[in-house]
C-alpha cells in the first residue's frame, strides 16, 4: 500500500480524468450523485454514498440495444459504449453489488452484451467507509465490510492528511502508471522513513498499511452488526404463508424508489420502437413493486396485490437468490432504509423477520 497526500487528492482526479472518462460523486440539487466530470474541483469528497447507486453507469435507466432495419435489408447494429471509463469513489456495497449483478449478467450460459461491454471499459476505484451512516448503513448484515475492496481495482483508504492507496488488479495498476506518468502527483511510503525497504520482510510500510486495511474491516457499522442475517435464507424457505407479507404490505405505496435506488435490483422491460426505415430496441428498468409489472396479454396477473409484490421484493433477495447463487441479493447500502417513503425498507424487515427490536 502507498501513501497519497489528501492535499494532492484535486491533482490526482485531475489525472485520472485526463486519462480516461471520469465519473465520481458530485452533489446536484442537494443530493450527492455519480456524474462524469471534467476535473477534480467537481468532486465531492465527504459523501457517505451517492443516491443513485453505481449500478446506473453499467445498466442504464434506459439504454438502446441495438439498431435494426427492417426486410428486405434485415439487419441488427449492436449500440455499444466505446469509451474507457474510470469510476471513482465506490464504497464497498455498491462493489459487492456489482459483483452479484455479474451473476445475474454474466454467470450461466448467457452473457448480457451491454453489461458486459461497460464493466470491461471500466476500471474501479473503491474508497472505504470512513463513517459509515449511524441508522442506515448495514453492509456488515452481509459480511461487507466498510473496507471491503473485493471487485474494486484500486482502493484507497482515507487516513486523516493522507489516504492508503491499494493497487489490486493489473488494470489498477495500468491506470495507476498512466496517473503517475509525468510525475506531478507522486504516491510516499507509509509508515516511518525506510519503511519501504522493510515492507517485504513484513515489517514497516507493509504492516503499517496492513493496519490501515484491518482497522477498516473490522470497523463497526452499527445496524449491521445488529442485524446479521446469518441462515435467515433457510430459515425463510417455512415462511412463504407467513401473515407477515400481508400485514408488511399494507403500508407500501408501490411507488417503486425502493428498486430503482437498490444497486441489486436488475429488472428491466424491452420494447422494439419502429420508425419509417429503422428502429431501435429499447431496455428500460421495472420493478417488481408496480401493480402491472407481471400483468400479461390476456389479463391474468399472478402477482394482484400488495402481499404478493412486498413478499416477492424481500424473498427474492433473502432466500430465491440464495438458492439459485448462494449469495444474498442486498448488500445493506441502506438507501431504501433512507428512502421509502413509508420504511417499509430491507433493514426494518429484516428486524421484524428475525425479532430483533429497534434496529434504529
Ligand atoms: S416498499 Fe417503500 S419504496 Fe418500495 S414501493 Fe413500497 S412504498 Fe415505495
Ligand atoms: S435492499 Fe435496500 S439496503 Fe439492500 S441493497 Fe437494496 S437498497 Fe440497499
Amino acid at each position: 500500500m502507498r501513501r497519497l497526500e489528501r492535499k494532492d487528492m484535486r491533482a490526482f482526479l485531475d489525472k485520472l480524468a485526463s486519462a480516461a472518462s471520469l465519473v465520481a460523486p458530485v452533489r446536484e440539487d442537494g443530493v450527492v450523485v455519480f456524474r462524469p466530470v471534467s476535473s477534480g474541483e467537481q468532486v465531492v469528497l465527504d459523501y457517505v454514498n451517492p443516491v443513485r447507486s453505481a449500478k446506473e453507469l453499467f445498466f442504464p435507466q434506459t439504454e438502446v440495444m441495438f439498431r435494426f432495419l427492417p426486410s428486405p435489408v434485415a439487419g441488427i447494429t449492436p449500440v455499444q459504449p466505446d469509451r474507457q471509463t474510470v469510476l471513482f469513489g465506490i464504497r464497498p456495497c455498491d462493489l459487492a453489488a456489482l459483483s452479484l449483478l455479474d451473476e445475474v449478467f454474466l454467470g450461466g450460459d448467457y452473457r448480457d452484451a451491454c453489461w458486459a461491454r461497460r464493466r470491461e471499459l471500466t476500471t474501479l476505484v473503491g474508497m472505504a467507509c470512513e463513517q459509515p451512516d449511524e441508522s442506515s448503513c448495514f453492509c456488515t448484515a452481509f459480511g461487507i465490510t466498510p473496507g471491503t475492496a473485493d471487485g474494486a481495482d484500486i482502493m484507497l483508504y482515507p487516513a486523516g492528511e493522507w489516504l492508503g492507496v491499494e493497487v489490486l488488479t493489473p488494470r489498477g495498476q495500468a491506470l495507476l502508471d498512466r496517473v503517475l506518468s509525468d510525475g506531478a502527483v507522486a504516491l510516499g511510503e507509509i509508515g516511518p522513513p525506510g519503511a519501504a525497504s522493510q515492507a517485504g520482510a513484513g515489517g514497516g510500510a507493509g504492516e503499517a498499511g496492513d493496519r490501515l486495511q484491518q482497522e477498516y474491516l473490522k470497523r463497526p457499522v452499527r445496524l449491521g452488526d445488529r442485524l446479521r442475517v446469518g441462515d435467515l435464507a433457510k430459515e425463510l424457505d417455512d415462511r412463504f404463508d407467513d401473515p407477515y407479507w400481508e400485514e408488511a404490505s399494507r403500508r407500501c405505496l408501490g411507488c417503486g424508489i425502493c428498486t430503482y435506488l437498490c444497486p441489486t435490483c436488475h429488472c428491466f422491460l424491452v420494447t422494439d420502437v419502429p420508425k419509417r426505415d429503422d428502429g431501435v430496441r429499447l431496455r428500460c428498468w421495472d420493478s417488481c413493486q408496480f401493480k402491472d409489472f407481471l400483468l400479461m396479454a390476456g389479463g391474468h396477473n399472478p402477482r394482484p396485490t400488495k402481499k404478493e409484490r412486498t413478499r416477492q421484493r424481500f424473498m427474492h433477495k433473502l432466500n430465491y437468490f440464495v438458492h439459485r447463487y448462494g449469495r444474498y441479493l442486498c448488500t445493506g447500502c441502506g438507501r431504501c432504509v433512507q428512502h421509502c417513503p413509508v420504511g417499509l425498507d430491507m433493514a426494518t424487515v429484516i428486524a421484524d423477520l428475525r425479532g430483533v427490536s429497534e434496529h434504529v
